[in-house]
This record gives C-alpha cells, structure tokens and sequence, in this order.
C-alpha cells in the first residue's frame, strides 16, 4: 500500500496537518513516535491556545487533537521513525521495524527543549520549571523566579515574566550575554530584571515544587542558594533533525524552507518547530501544519494529474 502522505512528528503541526489531509480525502499515516504528543504532553494547563476560555491541559488538548484526527481515517503508528529514503518516489519511511512508502511526506518532529539536565529539574518540569514564559509566566504572579540562559529567549522570558513575577533574576554562565544588544537594552531597563553572570544552577529545590536553586559562582567556586518559585530555563532547542538524510537544514540544523512549507526535495513539506525558531508556539505549528497539509495535497494532485 502506498500512502498519500506520510505524515512524521505528532505534536499540533502533524496532528493539524493530519485533519487537513484526511479531510482532502488523502490516504494518511502519521508516524506518531513511541511517546507521541510532542512538548505539549509535558505541560499543565495551556491558556493561550484559542478556543479554551479556561485553559485546558496541555495533554487533554493533544488528545484531542489526536481523536479528532482519528475521526477522519489517520491510522497512527505509535513506534520511533527511524529513517527515511528520499532519492525517489515513492519515499520510503521506516518506523520500528516497518517501512512504509507515501507518495508525500510532512516533517513535524519538533525540537527539543535543551534541559539543565541537573538534579531536581526533571521530575519538577511543570511544578516550577518551565521553558515557556508565555505560556506559564501568568502563574507566577507576585512570585520570585529566574531565568536561566544569556541568549535572546532568555531576554525574551525574562521581559515576559517581569509582567507577572515579583522578580526576575537572569543567570548566565558567562559574564557577557549572547542576546541582541535590543533585547538586552529592554530587560536591562526593567526594575525587575536582575543578572547574575558567571554563575550555574547547579541543583533545583524542593519536593512537591520548587522552593529555590543551588549556585554556583564559576569564578570563585561559591556555592549559594536562593530562595524562589519558579525557574524558566532558556539555554536553546534542538531540532530533531538528525534521522533526516539528504533534507537540506539552514546553519542552525534547522530544516530549510524554500517556498512556504517546501523543502528542498520534491513532494516533501515541514511544518512547526523542526523548521521554525523564532514562534516556536503550538498554535503556529498548527498553522504550519495546515499550510504543509494544503501544499502536499496541491502537489499531489498536480504531480498525479
Ligand atoms: P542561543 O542564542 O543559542 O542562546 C543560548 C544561551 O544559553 C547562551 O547564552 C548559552 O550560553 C546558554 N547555554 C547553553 N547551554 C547552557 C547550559 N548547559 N547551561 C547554561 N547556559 C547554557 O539560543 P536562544 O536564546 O534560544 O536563541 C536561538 C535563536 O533564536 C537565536 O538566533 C536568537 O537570536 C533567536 N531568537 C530571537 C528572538 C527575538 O528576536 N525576539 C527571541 C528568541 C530567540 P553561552 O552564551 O555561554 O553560549
């Protein structure tokens, strides 16, 4: 059997992209991975999402999503794409054991957030550690926080956060910042933001949530603690890129978009944070996913006329 589309990434942009094409009557196989969902499944409540007036969990939304796709005719394989040939068409996409053949494929397998990967991070992701101001900063008002990371998102977290936290302290590795000189300049000029340079976070406190960081001074050795509520980390993505051979990817290791959602081959879209590092919000990767969705389906039906 040689599917229409073969859709690899399971957060809103391949789910999105899912309802589109099954809609359009296009032979669907999403390759959902073995833990689907994407960054979605490790959030709370999702209050900027529309069409939710009083949030929804970050999970429930995805699942719904899913059935919704479902309700079309997507069949789903929950397994891990492994590879994919795309000399040719039909293009060959291997997950598990199994390799499929589709006539078009979609690429949305997201990015990873880059984690502390310190002792008390994992385990407290959604009770204190976020990576998503605008999504969570709401729920830290009047509380103590700060941001990890010295490059433009961490300026970007720390200027969203300062309009709902107490205060905001930004704690950078080195004692220059990476950010833009713009956005250093506006978090600088904010009487909440506050910097802490040549310094790590070393281990995150509490048991149920986080009550407050170990630091580090790289300089001196001085370990401290501080005292807060919550800790954003804003040390980069990583797009999952690396399964993709002969998929063009820009200087970041993003994949290239040429022409809206094309890539560099033929017959082969993207859509959401495995091409995009700016929005990087689920409601755009939707958005990105409807775009690939109805671009595959004109080529399909130019390319099979
Ligand atoms: P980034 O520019 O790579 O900066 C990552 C920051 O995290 C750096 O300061 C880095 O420190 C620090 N870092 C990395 N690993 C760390 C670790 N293990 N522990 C502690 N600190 C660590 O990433 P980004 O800020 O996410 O930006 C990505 C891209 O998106 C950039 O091109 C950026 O300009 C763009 N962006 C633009 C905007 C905007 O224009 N509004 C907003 C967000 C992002 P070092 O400096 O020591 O390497």
């Amino acid at each position: 059997m040689i599917y229409d589309v073969i859709i690899i990434g399971s957060g809103p942009a391949g789910l999105t992209a899912a309802i589109y094409t099954t809609r359009a009557n296009l032979k669907t196989l999403l390759i959902a991975g073995g833990k689907w969902g994407g960054q979605l499944m490790l959030t709370t409540t999702v209050d900027n999402y529309p069409g939710f007036p009083e949030g929804i969990q970050g999970p429930d939304l995805m699942m719904a999503m899913r059935k919704q796709a479902e309700r079309f005719g997507t069949e789903f394989v929950d397994e891990d794409f492994e590879e994919g040939d795309f000399g040719k068409e039909p293009f060959k996409i291997k997950a598990g054991e199994k390799t499929f053949e589709g006539k078009s494929v979609i690429i949305a397998t997201g990015a990873d957030t880059k984690w502390l990967d310190v002792p008390g991070e994992k385990e407290k992701i959604g009770k204190g550690v976020s990576s998503c101001a605008p999504c969570d900063a709401f729920f830290f008002k009047n509380k103590k926080t700060i941001v990890v990371g010295g490059g433009d998102s961490a300026m970007e977290e720390a200027i969203v956060l300062a309009n709902f936290a107490d205060s905001v302290t930004v704690v950078h590795r080195r004692e220059e910042l990476r950010a833009s000189a713009i956005m250093q300049k506006i978090a600088m000029e904010s009487p909440k933001i506050k910097f802490l340079f040549n310094t790590e976070v070393t281990k995150i406190l509490g048991d149920e949530k986080v009550t407050g960081i170990e630091l580090k001074h790289n300089k001196t050795g001085e370990v401290s603690k501080m005292d807060l509520d919550g800790v954003f980390v804003a040390i980069g993505h990583t797009p999952n890129t690396g399964r993709f051979r002969g998929i063009e990817l820009d200087e970041k290791g993003y994949i290239k978009v040429h022409d809206h959602t094309r890539t560099n081959i033929d017959g082969v879209f993207v859509a959401g944070d495995v091409h995009d590092s700016h929005y990087r919000q689920a409601v755009t990767a939707a958005g990105f996913g409807c775009m690939a969705a109805l671009e595959s389906e004109t080529w399909l039906r130019k390319t099979t006329d």
